[in-house]
């Protein structure tokens, strides 16, 4: 189900859990929501093993989210979702060169107490 972007937040679900989302200079997190159904998608699809499933439903390690920066163009757990629960975060926001150094640490080209989350 690869298509566009999902937007929007989804007000009062509850067990949300943060990825990364965003364009241009200014992202935004992306939170899954209890409305995640368990389809198990996205966990294969997250190039940086990020997506897991909790106690409940799937959750994201923010530590390893890049919003998919340096390996797509577009959140490949957005885009697989079947059921649009991975809306955007506006409490949450980080910066495309934030996202770009947690990438290189993630694929060791930097050291690990680089100040990128
Ligand atoms: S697929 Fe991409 S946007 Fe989704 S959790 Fe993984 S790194 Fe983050
Ligand atoms: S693709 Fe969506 S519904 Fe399926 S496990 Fe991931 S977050 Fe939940």
């Amino acid at each position: 189900m690869k298509g566009a972007r999902t937007s929007g937040l989804h007000e009062g679900s509850e067990g949300i859990h943060r990825v990364l989302s965003g364009t241009d200079n200014s992202v935004m997190a992306l939170i899954i929501t209890d409305e995640c159904i368990n389809c198990d998608v996205c966990e294969p699809e997250c190039p940086n093993e990020a997506i897991h499933l909790g106690p409940e439903i799937y959750e994201i390690d923010p530590s390893r989210c890049t919003e998919c920066v340096g390996h797509f163009d577009e959140p490949q757990c957005v885009q697989v979702c079947p059921v649009a629960c991975i809306p955007l975060d506006p409490q949450h926001v980080e910066s495309r060169e934030t996202l770009w150094q947690k990438y290189q640490r993630l694929q060791g080209l930097v050291p690990a107490d680089s100040p990128a989350r």
